[in-house]
């Protein structure tokens, strides 16, 4: 065949190929053009899945009657200057509606403010209609009809209804997020209604746009999160480590108020929660980046959800930093809705426990928020970085005089501490852990506040501090290392060798020794003695990728610490030791002070927490 050129139609369902993957797809494109016109309300109607219809009104700015013809056109946007490395609208590439066109029946009626009437554009199959008069309000309605049917093999792949009509929510959920002033709604046939009335562009009102889209008892779930470094801007909310879920859907991030899906973003998210969730568990998170638009690449893929970013290493950095510091300022927190859950459990009558569940649901956002001990981010806190590798920190003592020690006051406590002690000291009821009054069943601590009762978890509790003990021993100096008898000869690409040179140094810290060994190659002449027999070629490989993806050498930390958590749940007080009080009262008082013993290295919660007028509810007494 000569070669010879495509047509427009050929061309622009090639470019739908990629744009319009699905319902989903469409309705966001559409979503996107109304909030990039302004609109403060969205309205969006499906039927079919979205395969038979999609609807979206906007009162946006309208599209002028002379450039409705433009507006299906490719590449004829009203987005884009002269710099495409100055992008501050969700579209740019002018590819969205003549793509739909191409695969579907379109129709476009606007109406701006200037104009007296509106007026209407339609295409099927890239077959585009004269301009006609047409009623309607100040604002854009645009209708789709019958989805691939110029394109039937794409029909095929779409799944069922319900199927295309849950990711489509899960979209609108998405977007939905990073406009909290604009009021959105979901309805059809094919589905149930979601509203989502406008909250307004305030920290309350963001908060509440997210307890919309993620549940009501989130906020009293999750910890704010607010950074800057270096003109990068990290906003948002991550939940505690009690809550969460069993994959990382919830997991929500945007790039200067664009949904982004990013591999930097997960991993950064992954990287931080590390220390205090089970591998198998993902943290519920909401976050905002804001950079300069010249520092990050948003046209990287047609449905512009990938982002690169000029520095991966600052932005993968200032999540972690950001996160940490904030579970870290949150410090020893009960799970709330852990507890509230068990009270309706307690309850006469009430269904199981099952987490989570609207717990606050009576009570507002904000009321909520505050009473489950929000804490945000403070700069002039001196940061508790307990995994920064650039900082020394005073060496705490070794691996062998760990802070077990202030629990090893021989095998039997005297009688007296199971009995229960008679005057709990008045300053300690003031602490957050409160006064041991009790251990209970040789594994329970029972203490009491001023306004509730606390049951601890002892052996949970005591395995994170001796966590916590390691990996700060761990961090703060030159970890233990073994030598090869022969050194280990890892061959590599010539880059990644080049880059693992780079961080010799840092990798020394951490008892791994490496040298360049020839352009392809690195030879390995120590590795850290905690790791013991370790499969060499795969660490190094592991350190390479990353080192590439991120610029950092995590993984080796990661799996430091993963080792000092399988110790320290070796080395804790069984359950089972009978302790004195002074001993529990130690144990709170160092709970208190050591950041993240909320949970245990499982993510478990160490303690629980009722409430002295929950307690009161149970009995009926208010
Ligand atoms: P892009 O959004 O990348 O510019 P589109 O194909 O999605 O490309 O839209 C083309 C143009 O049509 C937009 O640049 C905009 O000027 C106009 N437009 C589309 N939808 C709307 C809308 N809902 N309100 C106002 N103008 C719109
Ligand atoms: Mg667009």
């Amino acid at each position: 065949m000569p070669i010879r050129q495509l047509s427009e139609t050929m061309i622009n369902q090639i470019a739908a190929g990629e744009v319009i993957e699905r319902p989903a797809s469409v309705v966001k494109e559409l979503v996107e053009n109304a909030l990039d016109a302004g609109a403060s309300r969205v309205e969006i109607v499906t039927a079919g899945g979205g395969l038979s219809l999609i609807r979206v009104t906007d009162d946006g700015s309208g599209i002028p009657e002379r450039e409705l013809a433009l507006a299906i056109a490719r590449h004829c946007t009203s987005k884009l200057s002269d710099d495409i490395h100055d992008i501050r609208s969700l579209g740019f590439r002018g590819e969205a509606l003549p793509s739909i066109g191409s695969v579907a029946r379109l129709s476009i009626r606007s109406r701006t403010a200037a104009g007296d009437s509106a007026a209407e554009i339609s295409i099927e199959g890239g077959r585009v209609s004269a301009v006609k008069p047409a009623a309607a309000n100040r604002g854009t309605t645009v209708e789709v009809r019958d989805l691939f049917f110029a394109t039937p093999a794409r029909l095929k792949f779409m799944k069922g209804e319900r199927a295309e009509s849950s990711t489509t929510s899960d979209v609108v959920k998405r977007i939905a997020i990073a406009f909290p002033a604009v009021r959105f709604t979901l309805a059809g046939s094919d589905r149930s209604t979601l509203e989502l009335p406008a909250t307004g562009d305030t920290p309350e009102g963001r908060l509440a746009r997210v307890a919309q889209v993620m549940g009501a008892d989130f906020p009293a779930n999750a910890i704010a999160i607010d950074a800057l470094r270096d003109g990068v801007h990290l906003a948002g909310h991550v939940s505690i480590p009690s809550y969460t879920r069993a994959n990382a859907l919830q997991q929500y991030a945007y790039v200067n108020g664009r949904p982004v899906r990013d591999k930097l973003i997960a991993g950064a998210i992954r990287g931080a929660f590390a220390d205090v969730l089970p591998r198998d568990r993902h943290a519920v998170t909401v976050l905002f980046l804001s950079l300069d638009p010249a520092t990050v690449d948003v046209n990287v893929h047609p449905a512009k959800a990938d982002v690169r970013f000029r520095d991966p290493g600052l932005v993968r950095g200032l999540i972690v930093g950001a996160i940490r510091e904030a579970l870290a300022g949150a410090g020893i927190r009960a799970a709330p809705t852990s507890a509230a859950g068990m009270m309706a459990a307690f309850r006469p009558g009430a269904a199981p426990y099952s987490h989570p569940g609207p717990a606050n649901g009576h009570r507002s956002y904000e009321a909520a928020f505050r009473a489950s001990g929000f804490s945000g981010f403070d700069p002039s806190r001196s940061p508790q970085r307990p995994l920064d590798m650039g900082e020394a920190r005073p060496a705490r003592g070794g691996f062998a005089d760990n802070d077990q020690a202030a629990f090893d006051t021989g095998p039997m406590a005297s009688a007296d501490a199971r009995a229960g002690i008679a005057e709990p000291a008045e300053a300690l009821l003031g602490m957050v852990l409160g006064a041991a009054r009790a251990q209970v069943h040789e594994n329970y601590i029972v203490a009491q506040t001023r306004d509730s009762l606390i049951i601890v978890d002892q052996h949970a509790a005591h395995e994170r501090l001796v966590y916590e003990a390691l990996k700060n021993a761990l961090h703060s100096r030159a970890v233990p290392s073994q030598m090869l008898l022969l050194p280990e000869i890892v061959d590599l690409p010539e880059e990644d060798a080049e880059r693992l040179a780079m961080h010799s140094e840092t990798l020394a810290r951490f008892g791994l020794g490496l040298e360049r060994f020839g352009p392809g190659a690195v030879a390995i002449r120590e590795t850290p003695s905690m790791l013991g027999e370790t499969n060499v070629q795969q660490l190094v490989r592991d350190l390479a990728d990353e080192i590439a993806d991120n610029d950092t050498v995590e993984t080796l930390k990661e799996r430091l610490d993963r080792i000092a958590a399988t110790m320290a749940c070796h080395g804790s007080v069984r359950s089972g030791r009978l302790l004195k009080a002074e001993e529990m009262n130690a144990l709170l008082r160092q709970m208190e002070a050591t950041p993240g013993s909320g949970t245990c290295n499982h993510g478990r919660p160490t303690y629980i927490e009722l409430k002295l007028a929950d307690i009161e509810r149970l009995f009926g007494r208010r």
